[in-house]
């Protein structure tokens, strides 16, 4: 299998390019896509409307493949976080937040969101991020980025007991920085974005960023999906401190960029996510710089939300969650000044699965590596293997 190829890794375009190379035309492609992201079916022999020829073809040189798991957890919540094998001792993770509406005596899934990760660690190393801690291992492929989709939507059908879609929004703020990995994300976002794939709207599809400035730039040309900014400062001095980057795009360079972006956007403000942390940057003064801030770029054409996340601690950070009596008063100054800002729910810290906690306990590669090793086994004794797809089958 080594040398065939994951289709899990192609956008629409892409595979129809590889379907050329087999001398196929082009809406032999649109059928496989649907097959394998509408249906989640990984097996080619299941797909009855393609050529006989070209189904033995494809077991020949191709395969639809996701991740192997190494744990599922469920929250109290209903948020499921899943740690997933990618090799070389590493592992990330994906978590499914469902919310539902009260409909009299039922509750309806009125939004589902799978949070993605784009990187095995992360080279940025902001200081209150457990992923940054961990340091950089790799990126992860675009296969690698839309298998935790494909294997998580298709997972949550046969456990909801549906055929409907349920997963509506995906956020890009798993491990890792996702503009630092732009190659394989725009083809992962197009394949969300897919009529013929997820036909996810680009409203409901969103990119987090520490900043990286030119690839939001890149960005707003290649895939204009929705934009969150991790602001964290005010001001170049904590941001240089608290997000390394700043100190390659500062402060005022980023905001300009994110005007520009919003020329592109779909929606028509960017959300600045702010982390609070306690006698850091929660200060009433540090609310007003905000202010300043966002308002010296509002002539360039900056709209902006603001969503306050409480601070998960984790040990080595020395760092420690604003009170939440402070994170209103932070929110309500913002608020006041008339910009619409929310204060994000911790959901699934029962099971580590809250922001800046994936990886969970787990310290630094040479830990995951042991983890992943060890639950590796546990696995092997309960299902017999490691490998579990989309269907359920295990391989
Ligand atoms: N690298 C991207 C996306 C992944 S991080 C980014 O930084 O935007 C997703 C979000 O989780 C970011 O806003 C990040 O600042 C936040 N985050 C990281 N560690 C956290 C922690 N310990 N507590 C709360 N939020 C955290
Ligand atoms: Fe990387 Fe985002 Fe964590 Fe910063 S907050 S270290 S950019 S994953």
């Amino acid at each position: 299998m080594t040398s065939s190829v994951n289709l899990l890794d192609f956008d629409l375009n892409g595979l129809a390019a590889y379907c050329e190379t087999l001398g196929e035309k082009r809406f032999r492609a649109t059928q496989l896509f649907r097959w394998i992201h509408q249906r989640g079916a990984s097996d080619f022999s299941a797909m009855s409307d393609l050529a006989k020829s070209l189904r033995e073809k494809l077991a020949g040189v191709a395969h639809v493949t996701a991740l192997p798991v190494i744990t599922q957890h469920e929250s109290k919540d209903g948020t499921i976080k899943w740690l997933f094998d990618v090799g070389g001792g590493n592992a990330v993770e994906a978590v499914f937040i469902p919310e539902y509406a009260d409909d009299g005596d039922d509750s309806v899934l009125d939004r589902g969101t799978l949070c993605v990760s784009s990187q095995a660690g992360c080279a940025v190393n902001c200081r209150f991020c457990s992923t940054g801690h961990q340091g950089f291992s790799r990126n992860l492929t675009t296969g690698e980025i839309v298998a935790q989709l494909w294997f998580a939507e298709h997972f949550l059908r046969r456990h909801l007991k549906t055929d409907q879609r349920v997963i509506s929004n995906v956020v890009m703020m798993g491990m890792g920085e996702p503009l630092q990995n732009y190659s394989a994300l725009v083809p992962a976002l197009r394949t969300m974005l897919d009529d013929h794939g997820y036909g996810l709207s680009r409203r409901r599809v969103t990119v987090s960023t520490s900043g990286v400035v030119p690839m939001i730039d890149r960005l707003a040309r290649d895939c204009p999906v929705a934009l969150a900014v991790s602001l964290h400062a005010p001001d170049d001095v904590l941001r240089d401190h608290l997000v390394p980057l700043n100190r390659k795009y500062p402060l005022d360079e980023l905001l300009t960029t994110c005007a520009r972006y919003l020329e592109h956007a779909p929606r028509d403000f960017i959300t600045f996510e702010y982390c609070m942390l306690d006698g850091v940057n929660d200060a009433p003064e540090q609310a007003q710089k905000l202010i300043d801030l966002v308002r010296r770029h509002a002539g360039e054409g900056l709209r902006c939300k603001f969503n306050l996340i409480p601070f998960n601690p984790f040990p080595e950070s020395g760092l420690v969650r604003s009170p939440a009596s402070r994170v209103q008063s932070f929110a309500k100054i913002l608020s006041d000044a008339g910009i619409v800002t929310t204060v994000r729910k911790t959901r699934g810290d029962d099971i580590d699965a809250a922001c800046g906690q994936l990886a969970g306990d787990v310290k630094d590669r040479t830990r995951v590596h042991e983890r992943v090793a060890r639950q590796r086994t546990v696995m092997l004794h309960q299902v017999g293997s490691a490998v579990v797809d989309a269907n359920g089958k295990t391989s």
